[in-house]
């Protein structure tokens, strides 16, 4: 069998993880609120700003059966003075419409790439773990806002190191959209992967067969233990962007959360330009319940949930969920459970005109 069909298996990966767990990305997330304000303002507190007050970055898709429930509702919430802080800042979730702050979202950060990729980094003073401060953090913001699209799952986030240009990454993303798509013979499949390889390979670092391997084994591997939401791609030279591939098209963020980033993260450190930019143009998203993607016990519910986190209670015909009548934004199972979740939602909810 050519290694284009074999099935993947993580043990068997010859890229290095390393993993940032959760208590160093919360402190990441924490030093980059307060390093951003460092000059003041911060272009990210400006774009929460504009994006939760402005009238488009709205829910758009209604789920069938759940029409008019998310007229108005906001896909990004900060309620008028109250401080820049991530308990502060709310998104809603694609899987089941919850609005949840990000304080609540925590997540790891799986950095895979070649053992050379991690030599380099860790020639430097401060190794790895300063880079990642350093680097990491130009974009942790964009990263949180797709984290936080998430209420089940997307507790890991992958991100695979590459020596790739724009080309590369744009061959091997369109390889993984087309194979996702399970239309290929055998005989087609191994033509494309060729096609891809030798495009990719020429010396450069990792080989598209070792990045080929890893992607199918963090989609279909139970031994992974998640799911990942999306996979990011993060080009090392500055030269190359970092671009992602998302599990499914649900999880693409709205256009109006993309259009206007900020472009560099305002740290006083950072001279990078245009430092915190996700190459959104570039990213691509995997056909709707692909073969590439196993089924996970978390599910993906598609119904509207109850806002209190560790409630399951689903929007249905027989179950009708009660609206929060003062922001109207959210939903219950129970005046209990309303009563339970205001602790958190306070922080949010306020009458909107
Ligand atoms: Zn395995
Ligand atoms: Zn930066
Ligand atoms: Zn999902
Ligand atoms: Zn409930
Ligand atoms: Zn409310």
């Amino acid at each position: 069998m050519s290694p284009a069909v074999q099935p993947a298996c993580i043990s068997e990966c010859q890229l290095v993880n390393w993993e940032i767990d959760t208590p160093d990305v919360k402190s990441l997330i924490k030093i980059n609120f307060e390093t951003m304000e460092e000059k003041g303002g911060s272009p990210y507190q400006k774009w929460f700003r504009s994006v939760a007050t402005g009238k488009d970055a709205v829910v758009a898709d209604t789920r069938s059966g759940e029409e008019d429930m998310f007229d108005n509702c906001r896909l990004i919430a900060w309620k008028t003075g109250k401080a820049f802080k991530p308990e502060n800042l709310f998104f809603r979730t694609v899987d089941c419409g919850r609005l949840l702050p990000m304080h609540l979202a925590p997540f790891r950060v799986q950095i895979y790439g070649h053992d050379s990729c991690f030599k380099k980094l860790d020639e430097f003073e401060g190794g790895r773990r300063r880079w990642a401060s350093h680097v990491l953090s130009c974009y942790i913001h964009r990263i949180c806002v797709l984290r936080n699209m998430h209420g089940m799952g997307g507790a890991d986030i992958p991100i695979v190191l590459t020596l790739w240009d724009d080309e590369r990454t744009k061959r091997a993303l369109e390889y993984w959209v087309d194979f996702s798509k399970g239309e290929w013979s055998r005989e087609a499949q191994e033509r494309r992967f060729e096609e891809c390889d030798a495009f990719c390979r020429r010396q450069v670092i990792p080989s598209f067969l070792e990045t080929d391997k890893l992607v199918r084994a963090l989609l279909s591997d139970p031994e992974v233990g998640y799911v990942p939401p999306f996979i990011m791609f993060h080009s090392l030279p500055s030269d190359g962007n970092t671009c992602v591939l998302f599990t499914k098209p649900l999880h693409v963020p709205s256009p109006s959360l993309t259009k206007n980033g900020p472009a560099s993260c305002n740290a006083k450190n950072c001279h990078r330009d245009g430092c915190s930019r996700i190459d959104i143009a570039l990213s691509r998203s995997l056909v709707d319940k692909s073969h590439m993607v196993r089924e996970w016990d978390i599910v993906h519910p598609k119904r509207t949930m109850c806002n209190l986190w560790i409630c399951q209670v689903q929007h249905s015909s027989d179950t009708k969920l009660q609206r929060c009548q003062r922001c109207k934004e959210v939903f219950y199972c129970s005046s209990a459970h309303q009563t339970l979740d205001w602790r958190v939602h306070k922080n949010v909810c306020e009458k909107r005109s």
